[in-house]
């Protein structure tokens, strides 16, 4: 399948309707791989991501989108971000090795809270949360959109283990609120409401939009691709460091001689020994 770590942008000819189309395989393994997670938490994570990659394309800025679902069940937390609008990372925290195979998502979150978290470039970040209380992610992120953009949206998620996609179609704001708006509107959403799973996760982009919408003028862009992309760097976990403040780094750092810290993304291992320490709280060096 040629889409495979894309998303794409499609418009509807002559509606104020437009949409993201993506697809995530080897960026999607890229980020199990380092964790070992059962099918059933692979599958959840997988429609972050899918989410992820068609949340940051709605942006209208440089900036990072992440959706977290935080929970006080066995999973505590599922998370996953899209950065600069192509790199993606993702993480589930939890006692996720005791599941079993009868849990799903309305089983394992749905008592939990969906946090959207929008980081434009250079400002300061906002944060949207709305209750994980409906029977999917999808139906959690359409009511995020009607409650705090106002913008009627529809999107489709799918993930296995190997593959995670997702539709996204949304109506531009526009003036005219006329009977045919309307009516595109419900007769696009109903069409991509059709599109099932398999589809999803086996056909190509433009067979999924064929497919769903060949009675319509759409527009198919050029693909962008789609990468695993950590952003850690010993820097920022220096400023993590600083965080939990001088005492507690430096106890630590003297009882066992330096800090390690795993990051839990991407398990790069960064090191401190007690001048990187001094270095970081610019504290006089006894060495
Ligand atoms: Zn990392």
């Amino acid at each position: 399948m040629k889409s495979l770590d894309t998303r794409q942008r499609f418009l509807f000819d002559d509606t104020h309707i437009r949409g993201e189309i993506t697809t995530l395989s080897e960026s999607f393994k890229a980020i199990q791989q380092r964790q070992d997670y059962p099918p059933v938490i692979n599958a959840i994570l997988g429609e972050f991501l899918a989410a992820a990659s068609l949340l940051s394309a709605t942006l209208k800025f440089k900036g990072i989108v992440s959706i977290q679902a935080i929970g006080r069940g066995t999973i505590t937390s599922i998370m996953a971000e899209c950065s600069n609008n192509t790199q993606m990372r993702g993480i589930v925290r939890g006692d996720y090795q005791s599941i079993g195979d009868n849990e799903n998502f309305k089983t394992l979150l749905g008592s939990a809270t969906l946090a959207i978290t929008i980081e434009p470039e250079g400002r300061e970040r906002y944060q949207g949360l709305v209750p994980m209380d409906k029977d999917s992610l999808s139906e959690c992120l359409e009511y995020y959109f009607d409650q705090s953009e106002q913008l009627s949206t529809k999107i489709k998620l799918a993930a296995d283990q190997h593959t995670a996609a997702g539709v996204l179609i949304q109506e531009m704001p526009h003036s005219s609120d006329d009977e045919q708006a309307r009516d595109n509107w419900q007769h696009l959403s109903l069409l991509l409401e059709s599109l099932k799973a398999e589809e999803q996760l086996e056909l190509d982009h433009e067979e999924q939009l064929y497919r769903l919408f060949h009675e319509q003028q759409v527009r198919l862009f050029e693909p962008e691709n789609l990468q695993f992309f950590c952003s850690c760097s010993k820097a920022r976990t220096a400023k993590m460091l600083v965080s939990l403040g001088a005492d507690e780094v430096n106890e630590i750092c003297q009882e066992k001689g330096l800090i390690e810290v795993n990051c839990e993304f991407c398990d790069q291992h960064y090191q401190f020994d007690q001048s990187d320490i001094d270095e970081i709280f610019n504290q006089p060096s006894v060495h």
